[in-house]
C-alpha cells in the first residue's frame, strides 16, 4: 500500500515548512566567519539552508535567502596562530589582516573561495552583505545603541543563562584599539550617548594579546562590533530574520543559541527565529592525512565531486544525524549508486523521501534524472581496461546512442572515476589487464584448469553477463569447485582473475569474459589452462 504525507512522517524539509507561518514574510539565514579555508563540513548548514529555503518557496511561503560574511570577527583561529606572521594578526578584525593573495584582505580572500563553491553546488542566496559594510555604514548604529542602552539586562542574562559574570561597568561592545588595531583584546566601559571609554588589555583572551593603550572612541560607524551572541541579535532585527540553521556546537543548552535567544525577547522585545539543530558533518578516517587523501577542505571536494553528489552527501542524512565521511575506499561507489536508487525513486514517485532528497540535490530545481545511467563502480572498471571506449560501451549496452545528457553525466562519472582510482580506490578495485600471461597462472590447481577449459567452450558462445556469470557457477560445481557447503568456491573465480589480471580478485568475472575480445579471451584461458 502506498503511504501517503498524512499518514506517515513527513520528510524533514517538508515538516520545517509544514511549522512555520504562512501569513508572514520570512527571511532565512546563514553566515560564515571566513578565518580560513573551510572544510567540507561548513558546507553542510549552507546546504541545508539552501534545501529549506527552495522546500518553503515549494510549500507557497514568501521567502528571502539572506548571507552575511562574518568578517569583523577578530581572528581567535588557533591553527591559524601557529602560521608564520599570523601571530601579529592574532584578535585583529579579519577584513584588516592582509590576504595571502595580494589586493585582497584575509577576510574577502577566503570568503570569496567559500562562495565560489556555492555556484558549483547550486546554493543562491538572494542577498549576500559583509559586515564590514553594515558596520562601516552605519547601518547597524541603531542596533548597538539598544545593545549599550541595555547593558545591564546583557549582564543579568549572561550571568542567568551561561553563568558567565561580567562586572558591572563591562559594556557588550568590541571597540577596534586605536593604538594596534585589535578588537577581541578590547575591555569597553562608561558609554555616555555618544562614546565610550575602551583598555586594549594584554590578559583580556587567550588568543590574542592586547597593547595597553586606553582611549575614549564612538563605537559607532565601524569603530567596533558587538559580541557573537548581541551580533545574531542585530542580524535577525536588522533583516527581520524568522528562520536560521545552526551547528550543533551553537545550539547547546546554555551555549550561545540560548543566549542570543534569551537576550534577543529581554532586549528587541522580539521572538527570535525558529531554527533547525544539525548535527556535526565529519570527514575523517585516518586516510585523510595521508598524502593520498584529500585535503578536507571544500574547496578541493568540490572541485572534484559533481556538484549534486555533494549536495546528496550534506542531504541524504537527516540533518538530526551525525555523518561521517572518508572518501577513501568504497565509499564513493556506494555513495554513487545511492544516488541513482534515489534518482529511480524520484522517477516512481517524486513524493517519495528518496525522491525528495534526490529532488534537492539537484543544482537547479527543475531538473529531471537521467534516464540511462552507468554504475560508477562499473564506469571504473571501464577505464582499466585499454580495449573499451566508455562511450562506445554505454551505448552497446542502452542499445541505442547516448543522448547530450546521458553523455554528459557518463563525462561526470567518468573524471570522477579516474581521480578515485588514482587517490581513494581499495587495492581489489584496481586492476589492469596482462598483456602477457601473468606467472601466478603457473600456480593454477587441476580443477581450476578444468574450469579455465570448459569455460573457455563458452566464450563468444554467451553473450549476456548473466546467463555467463550462471554458467560459470555450474561449470565450477561440475569440476568440483565447490565448499564443504556446497556453493561455488572462491578458486573458480580466481582461476579467471589469475589468468587476466595476475591476482586473486578483480570486476566482475562475467563481465571481464564478455567485455574483452572473445579470441582474445579464449587464447588467454588456453594458455592459462596450460601454463607450467
Ligand atoms: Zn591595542
Amino acid at each position: 500500500m502506498t503511504q501517503t504525507p498524512t499518514d506517515r512522517e513527513l520528510f524533514w524539509a517538508d515538516a520545517v515548512a509544514a511549522s512555520l507561518p504562512r501569513d508572514i514574510k520570512h527571511v532565512i539565514r546563514d553566515s560564515k566567519t571566513p578565518s580560513g579555508p573551510v572544510p567540507i563540513s561548513g558546507l553542510r548548514g549552507p546546504v541545508i539552508t539552501d534545501a529549506l529555503y527552495r522546500t518553503f518557496r515549494e510549500h507557497g511561503l514568501d521567502v528571502r535567502y539572506v548571507f552575511t560574511i562574518d568578517d569583523f570577527d577578530p581572528m581567535d583561529s588557533a591553527s591559524m596562530k601557529q602560521q608564520a606572521g599570523m601571530g601579529e594578526q592574532m584578535g585583529k578584525p579579519l577584513f584588516k589582516i592582509p590576504s595571502p593573495e595580494p589586493g585582497k584582505d584575509f577576510a574577502r580572500y577566503h570568503a570569496e573561495r567559500f562562495l565560489s563553491t556555492f555556484e558549483r553546488v547550486g546554493i543562491h542566496p538572494q542577498e549576500i552583505h559583509w559586515l564590514r559594510d553594515l558596520y562601516g555604514s552605519g547601518k547597524l548604529d541603531h542596533e548597538i545603541e539598544l545593545v549599550l542602552k541595555n547593558a545591564d539586562t546583557v549582564r543579568r542574562v549572561y550571568a542567568e543563562v551561561s553563568h558567565v559574570q561580567k562586572d558591572q561597568s563591562w559594556l557588550p561592545v568590541w571597540v577596534i584599539c586605536e593604538n594596534c588595531g585589535k578588537i577581541g583584546t578590547t575591555h569597553a566601559t562608561d558609554f555616555d550617548g555618544t562614546s565610550v571609554a575602551y583598555e586594549c588589555r594584554r590578559d583580556y583572551v587567550s588568543w590574542a594579546s592586547g597593547c595597553g593603550h586606553r582611549g575614549r572612541i564612538s563605537p559607532f560607524k565601524g569603530n567596533a562590533k558587538l559580541p557573537w551572541n548581541l551580533q545574531w541579535c542585530a542580524m535577525w532585527d536588522y533583516f527581520d530574520v524568522t528562520y536560521e540553521e545552526g551547528g550543533k556546537d551553537l545550539l547547546t543548552a546554555g551555549g550561545s543559541r540560548d543566549r542570543a535567544n534569551e537576550l534577543y525577547r529581554e532586549i528587541w522585545k522580539r521572538e527570535p527565529p525558529a531554527g533547525l539543530q544539525h548535527e556535526f558533518f565529519n570527514i575523517g578516517g585516518k586516510k585523510m592525512s595521508t598524502s593520498k587523501g584529500v585535503g578536507a577542505s571544500a574547496i578541493e571536494l568540490v572541485e572534484l565531486y559533481p556538484g549534486e553528489i555533494v549536495r546528496f552527501l550534506l542531504l541524504r542524512t537527516h540533518p538530526k544525524r551525525a555523518v561521517e565521511f572518508d572518501p577513501a575506499g568504497n565509499t564513493l561507489p556506494r555513495l554513487y549508486d545511492e544516488y541513482d536508487r534515489c534518482a529511480d525513486a524520484y522517477l516512481e514517485d517524486p513524493r517519495s523521501d528518496f525522491g525528495k532528497s534526490w529532488k534537492l540535490s539537484q543544482l537547479t530545481e527543475n531538473a529531471k534524472p537521467i534516464l540511462f545511467r552507468v554504475r560508477f563502480g562499473t564506469v571504473a572498471d571501464w577505464l582499466q581496461i585499454p580495449s573499451i571506449e566508455p562511450h562506445a560501451e554505454a551505448a552497446k549496452r542502452k542499445k541505442a546512442p547516448l543522448v547530450a545528457d546521458e553523455s554528459a553525466d557518463l563525462d561526470r562519472r567518468i573524471a570522477l572515476a579516474k581521480v578515485w582510482l588514482e587517490r581513494w580506490a581499495p587495492e581489489e578495485a584496481r586492476f589492469a589487464v596482462s598483456s602477457a600471461l601473468p606467472p601466478a597462472t603457473a600456480m593454477l590447481s587441476g580443477p581450476q584448469r578444468e574450469f579455465l577449459t570448459r569455460a573457455t567452450a563458452e566464450i563468444g558462445r554467451v553473450t549476456d553477463p548473466e546467463a555467463m556469470q550462471e554458467r560459470l557457477y555450474e561449470i565450477a560445481k561440475e569440476v568440483g569447485l565447490t565448499t564443504p557447503e556446497g556453493k561455488v568456491s572462491k578458486a573458480a573465480f580466481e582461476a579467471l582473475y589469475y589468468s587476466f589480471i595476475g591476482k586473486h580478485n578483480g570486476p566482475r568475472a562475467a563481465w571481464l569474459l564478455i567485455t574483452l575480445d572473445p579470441a582474445f579471451v579464449k587464447q588467454r584461458m588456453t594458455e592459462a589452462a596450460r601454463a607450467k
